[in-house]
């Protein structure tokens, strides 16, 4: 059993706490908002009302909060968490931030003689609920070797990416090939829905076929495909569009800072933009072939 501090309990982190909890640990918990705080009492981990109290005795010390700002507020600001942790403890920060803000958070990490993991996650609100995430985590061996036991209690992969900030690194070109492939599959089913196409047949033949891809086989944009995704509960409680929208812009940044080209990165990044400016930013991802259904219907050919 771990003496763990919790930071962020919102969707991700309610349901990582959870599971944290349930796996025997001892769990701390802390923030800035109430009623998360309220809701991380019911998961059996012990709410604090300040940083100091959910981190000061603990060896792992987790972050999940909404960006990069956040995270190094939370860790490098006055009264920060690096000042407050325990000598020989673990930080693990499993929010999606930059890459650079990553190895910064290393780097002040080092200075205080702390060691940091960056962390980020993929499967969403259901893979955190169903302790099913895959971790993908930057960072030195030794340490990624004493997380996996506390990350295999959230997570089912966990894969070690390299060197600080390979974690991050990683998230972002997932996310980036998340978010192309899913409007790519979005105008393949619009367009074969306009030539009398079937989708589910659609979706038989590309899946054994060269145009076969996550988003095609397992997360469909057409409801009613397949019945535990998003887009059979009208775009419910899946990967929020804005999250994918922020994700690519990640990528967007590091393509700037590595000198990196990402013609369809950048139209994948200005199609999810209007769809979130649009109001719909809360809907799955998955919900941009609405906007494609109505694109495609103004077109001239169609
Ligand atoms: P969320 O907004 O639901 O929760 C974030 C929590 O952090 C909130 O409860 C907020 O009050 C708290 N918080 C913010 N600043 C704080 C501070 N200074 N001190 C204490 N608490 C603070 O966000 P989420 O959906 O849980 O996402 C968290 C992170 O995980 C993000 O970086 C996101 O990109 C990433 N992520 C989310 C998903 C998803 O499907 N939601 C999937 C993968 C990765």
């Amino acid at each position: 059993m771990a003496q763990i501090g919790f930071i962020g309990l919102g969707r991700m982190g309610i349901p990582m706490a959870g599971h944290l909890v349930r796996a025997g640990h001892e769990v701390r918990a802390y923030d800035r908002d109430p009623n998360a705080l309220a809701a991380a009492r019911e998961t059996g981990a012990t709410a604090c009302d300040n940083l100091r109290d959910a981190v000061s005795f603990s060896e792992f010390i987790f972050t999940m909060v909404p960006t990069g700002k956040h995270v190094l507020e939370i860790y490098t600001g006055p009264d920060g968490v690096l000042s407050l942790m325990p000598a020989h403890s673990l930080a693990i920060d499993c929010s999606t931030i930059a890459v650079g803000e990553a190895q910064k958070l290393h780097a002040a990490g080092k200075e205080r003689q702390i060691a940091v993991l960056d962390a980020p996650v993929s499967g969403g609100v259901m893979g955190a609920q169903a302790g099913t995430l895959t971790f993908m985590v930057g960072g030195e061996e030794k340490h990624v070797d004493r997380a996996r036991p506390i990350l295999g209690a959230m997570g089912r992969n966990i894969v070690r990416a390299g060197h600080a900030g390979s974690g991050q690194a990683a998230k972002i070109c997932n996310n980036l090939l998340a978010g192309i492939s899913m409007i790519a599959v979005s105008e393949a089913f619009t367009l074969g829905k306009r030539l009398g196409l079937d989708p589910l047949i659609l979706r038989e033949i590309s899946s054994t076929s060269t145009g076969s891809c996550h988003a095609l086989t397992h997360y469909p944009p057409v409801p009613n495909i397949l019945p535990n995704v998003p887009s059979s509960r009208n775009y419910q409680n899946g990967f929020a569009a804005d999250l994918m929208l922020k994700d690519l812009r990640l990528a967007e940044g590091a393509a700037i800072e590595t000198g990196s080209s990402l013609p369809l990165g950048t139209l994948a990044a200005g199609i999810y933009s209007m769809f979130c400016q649009s109001g719909q930013g809360t809907l799955d991802y998955s919900g941009i072939i609405r906007m494609i259904e109505g694109a495609l219907s103004q077109s001239p050919a169609a």
